[in-house]
């Protein structure tokens, strides 16, 4: 699995064999991680106030993204600024949440190292596993 396919579906960024996230997301917790990796033993939040620095690459994206809409809306598509302006809150607020999701994903992937030889061990552990029970 590449770092991208792992950051995208929000894999533990050391094995990239478990979800980092509990799934399905609940309303009330969109951000309710699992603690640690069931495989690897790695913890999703290493410390207090981890993800201080995912706010940065969730405010540059969206902000990049909204603008770039913004602007074609308003030359290419040539929409009135006054909306133009209500439809990039709608879209905002409706891609929050995936934002918040994929920059965390994003900040642990940058911080937290892979671990190759891990993975291997983890995927093969699995196939023999699977063999037994067959
Ligand atoms: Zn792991």
């Amino acid at each position: 699995m590449n770092v991208l396919k792992s950051i995208f579906t929000y894999r533990c960024p050391k094995c990239r064999t478990t979800k980092m996230f509990i799934e399905p997301m609940k309303i009330k917790d969109p951000l309710a991680m699992h603690e640690a990796c069931s495989n690897c033993g790695q913890r999703f939040e290493p410390e207090p106030g981890f993800y201080y620095g995912a706010m940065f690459i969730s405010y540059i994206m969206s902000a990049w993204i909204l603008l770039i809409l913004a602007l074609i809306m308003v030359f290419l598509i040539g929409w009135s600024l006054d909306s133009v302006k209500w439809i990039i809150i709608g879209i905002g607020l409706l891609f929050f949440l995936k934002t918040v999701r994929l920059s965390r994903s994003i900040w642990i992937h940058i911080v937290v190292k892979f671990n190759k030889d891990l993975h291997k061990k983890i995927k093969e552990n699995k196939s023999i596993n699977q063999a037994k029970t067959v």
